[in-house]
């Protein structure tokens, strides 16, 4: 078996060397040439003209003196090492040939392959890389057509190349070699051809081509049949064809067959064929993995929404697959488009700009990257992001490979984000409510310009203002009254203002308008005249009418000072002021606020000092029974005995004690130290039916207010609390109304302090049920001299009868008013005119005094 293996692949190697385009022959193990083919015998005939045939290679060695190659036994080489020597040839002329060793698969030399070498060629054999995979590895029968034609010698080349590797495919291991000789049935498989499918040597080989056949998987089978008929038919003479056959182990194994018809019979059919396969399991395992990763990529690009182009620049083509045309919406299907297609594809906005961009990307070498938009033909914009890569190579000069996507979602994204960052941004800087500049913003605007205007020479002028009564709106109406009256200052002002201004709410009911350039003052005063104007009209709150009103402070900037924040507090002054000036006024900030300003501050820091050193104490003014003027009570009202200004009176001290948040604690000592004056009183044995305490409106919003009133031990009865209308306004105030109802139920009366001065309605007013009103001073006052003050009085006497309220007259400064008021059926009276305020001290010598004359004050 070994033996016929060796003879066959003997022959097939014949065969070869007979097939080869240049001259060559075999050397037998016994140093006689055993094989020639025709070129060789035409090179190497003697002068006998015998062929080379049987001859000993010894005779042929060319003697020449530099020819080495007498003493190197070549019968020791391998294949890959090949060896040159020198023959004589017709006429002595001597000639080069290379030499190496023929194997058979068990890797023994079985012979020897001499091949002419063109002098010139002599380093061709070096430069083979013997993959023997090459595709163009079939013996070529080019014969001495191809030596006449005049080859060139880079063909030579080739054709010496293929052929030795041809040759090297054969006898190597890693291939399997097959020869059918059909009209001998004689039937050669290498080795390899056994092992690679698993086979040994005793399996038998498949005894006819369906049998064959059927080792081959499913989908090759139909293939392969069309190629064996393509042989039959002489179609082609060449078997090159790609299949799985089956390996014994039951895995597929791919093959590439290749090889040729050798003979053919009378009736045309292959005689014999010979052939190699090549095990390309891994290259197709690989070959469809890159298929795989291709699809996948293709894939993925078309989830990516990713079109390919590529641009041969010195072709001045470009190719866009498919998708580019779906995203430009061609629809001819032609995807080799001229380089300048591109250009009618950009918006002509972005044009310009989009091939520059290109232009100096190409004229660099410089990879692209850009995005540009596209109008679609309906009319809407699609952003296109393009990345191209420049390659330069010697076989397609330069190029770009790119990928073109849409890009339209994620600009829409980023044109959402940037919109929501606006907003953010926006509503940081504004005002919810009323849409106006938010303290920050106002800063930032007024830092930010504050250089600029120092160096431009602008002075800036600040308007500063705030909503008269809008407490008393927001705790009466609520709060969402309290927006509305908000909103509709912020209109007022915006229609004002010029548009350059910027209007800002700074606090609860604070506003602030900036102008960077201040107009004149005539003009300021013209601005802050028609807000104040605008703001005292009443204006509606669904049906509620809304009465305010707005006092507003200026402050321009002086040349001399550079900018900072003080102007800010210039025009708090003046607002200030202007307050204190009256409602619905203006002030422009002078100098001389900042002095009344740091006397505030002082008085502040007195005034706390003053409560800490209990110098916050209480008098007494008493109030008579209107008929017997028997005293019927008292009043406390707060003093602060100040041991370095002396005594003084709430209208000193309590609008700085409001400013500073402390009149709720005043309230608080005024009704224990009145407790404490109480019980010291009836240990002396002096009835006082009733003392009323002021009760801030601070206080009574006070949800604790029960909670701290509880352990004082009011006796019942005994106190009363006085409250400004104002604070009954809002019945809505759900804290007001629990602290009524429990101030009721502990015995404390509820009066109504201040009555006609305030906005609300005598009916609202009497829905909180008052014990009593007392009458404002100021609508006492005229009753003596007008009848018709008079009969208002009267009026509401006759409605507090009505409605079971007692009515106590303020401000009786004489004895006249005390007689009207007897007259018109007025309950009590409090006043200059019977009693001075006074302290306790002064109570009980009062009320000692005043039992002497029988409890009651002596008329006139
Ligand atoms: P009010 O509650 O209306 O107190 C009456 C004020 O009128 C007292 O001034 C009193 O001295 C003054 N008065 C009394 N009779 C006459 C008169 O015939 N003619 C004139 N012109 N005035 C008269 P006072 O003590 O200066 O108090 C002023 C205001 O201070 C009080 O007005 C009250 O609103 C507030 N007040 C006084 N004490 C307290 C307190 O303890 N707590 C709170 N929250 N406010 C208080
Ligand atoms: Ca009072
Ligand atoms: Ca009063």
């Amino acid at each position: 078996m070994h033996l016929k293996n060796d003879a066959i692949a003997g022959d097939t190697t014949k065969l070869l060397v007979d097939a080869l385009a240049l001259p060559a022959f075999i050397v037998g193990l016994d140093h006689s040439v055993i094989f020639t083919n025709a070129l060789a015998d035409t090179l190497l005939l003697d002068s006998e003209g015998n062929s080379l045939l049987g001859r000993s290679i010894q005779s042929l060695l060319s003697q020449d003196k530099e020819t080495q190659c007498l003493d190197e036994p070549f019968f020791s080489l391998t294949q890959t090492a090949t060896r040159t020597v020198r023959l004589n040839s017709v006429g002595s002329k001597s000639v080069e040939f290379s030499v190496s060793a023929l194997k058979d698969p068990q890797g023994s030399v079985f012979s020897y392959l001499f091949q002419w070498q063109r002098p010139t060629e002599q380093s061709l054999q070096d430069g083979s890389d013997a993959t023997g995979l090459h595709r163009d590895t079939k013996p070529r029968h080019v014969g001495k057509a191809a030596e006449k034609t005049g080859q060139s010698s880079w063909e030579t080349r080739c054709h010496i190349e293929n052929d030795w590797r041809w040759q090297t495919t054969i006898l190597s291991a890693n291939h399997a070699i097959w020869d059918h000789d059909f009209e001998r049935d004689q039937h050669f498989v290498s080795e390899t051809w056994r092992q690679l499918r698993g086979l040994s040597q005793d399996d038998p080989f498949p005894k006819s081509n369906e049998a064959w056949l059927e080792t081959i998987h499913p989908q090759d089978v139909d293939h392969i049949k069309n190629e064996l008929r393509r042989l039959d038919s002489q179609e082609t003479d060449i078997i090159d064809y790609k299949f799985r056959q089956k390996h014994t182990l039951g895995h597929w194994v791919w093959f590439m067959s290749s090889g040729r018809v050798m003979r053919r019979d009378k009736s045309g059919l292959p005689a014999r064929i010979i052939g190699t396969d090549t095990d390309i399991t891994d290259i197709k395992t690989v070959e469809l993995e890159r298929h795989r990763m291709a699809d996948r990529l293709h894939i993925a690009m078309e989830a990516a929404g990713m079109a390919r182009w590529e641009f041969d620049v010195g072709a001045n083509y470009a190719y866009w697959d498919d998708r580019m045309l779906e995203i430009f919406e061609i629809t001819d299907g032609i995807n080799i488009r001229s380089s300048n297609a591109w250009a009618n594809y950009i918006y002509p906005d972005d044009r310009e700009a989009t091939l520059a961009l290109a232009a100096e990307c190409l004229e660099q070498g410089k990879d692209i990257a850009c995005d540009y938009r596209h109008m679609r033909k309906d009319g809407s914009i699609r952003h296109i992001r393009t990345r191209g890569k420049y390659v330069r190579d010697k076989e397609h000069g330069a190029r770009y490979y790119g990928v073109n996507f849409d890009v339209t979602r994620d600009y829409e994204r980023a044109e959402e984000l940037e919109q929501a960052r606006a907003r953010l941004e926006h509503d940081s800087r504004h005002d919810a409510l009323t849409g106006l500049a938010n303290r920050r913003y106002l800063d930032d605007v007024f830092t930010r310009q504050s250089q600029y205007l120092d160096r431009a020479d602008l002075r800036p002028a600040i308007l500063h203002f705030d909503i008269d009564y809008f407490k008393q709106i927001n705790d009466t109406l609520g709060h969402d009254a309290g927006d509305a009256t908000l909103k509709h200052a912020a209109e007022i002002l915006r229609k004002n203002v010029p548009e350059d201004a910027l209007v800002a709410r700074v606090g609860g009911d604070e506003f602030v308008v900036l102008l960077l350039s201040a107009p004149d003052p005539s003009e300021l005063e013209e601005i802050a005249k028609n807000i104040i104007g605008d703001m005292s009209q009443p204006f509606f709150y669904g049906s509620q009418q809304c009465n305010t009103g707005t006092s507003i402070g200026i402050a321009v900037a002086e040349d001399a000072e550079p900018l900072d924040n003080g102007l800010f507090i210039n025009a708090d002054l003046a607002l200030y002021a202007a307050k204190k000036a009256g409602r619905g006024r203006l002030q422009f900030f002078t100098r001389e606020m900042k002095t009344e300003a740091r006397r505030r501050k002082n008085s502040f820091d007195a005034l706390l000092a003053g409560f800490d050193n209990g110098e916050i104490t209480c008098h007494y003014q008493p109030q008579f029974d209107a008929q017997t003027l028997e005293m019927t009570g008292l009043e406390a009202l707060v003093r602060w005995e100040s041991k370095k200004f002396g005594l003084i009176m709430p209208d000193e001290f309590l609008s700085t004690a409001e400013d500073m948040g402390l009149v709720a604690h005043f309230d608080e000592l005024v009704l224990r130290k009145t407790l404490h004056d109480l019980e010291k009183w009836e240990m002396q044995g002096f009835d006082i039916p009733r003392i009323s305490v002021n009760v801030s409106s601070h206080r009574l919003n006070d949800p604790t207010l029960i909670k701290q009133l509880k352990p004082m031990g009011i006796p019942e009865g005994k106190i009363a609390f006085e409250l400004l209308e104002s604070a009954f306004l809002d019945l809505k105030n759900e804290v007001i109304e629990r602290n009524l109802k429990q101030i009721e139920r502990m015995g404390i009366d509820v009066e109504i302090d201040d009555f006609g001065s305030g906005h609300a309605s005598i009916v609202s007013l009497l829905q909180v049920a008052p014990k009593r009103l007392k009458i404002d001073r100021f609508l006492i006052e005229p009753i003596v001299a007008s009848n018709r003050q008079r009969d208002l009085i009267k009026t509401i006497i006759g409605i507090g009868q009505m409605l079971d309220v007692q009515v106590v007259a303020e401000g009786v400064e004489s004895w006249e008013h005390v007689k009207v008021l007897q007259e018109i059926g007025c309950c009590y009276l409090q006043g200059y005119g019977l009693a001075r305020p006074m302290d306790a001290e002064g109570v009980s010598t009062f009320m000692r005094e005043l039992v002497t004359k029988n409890g009651c004050l002596a008329f006139g």
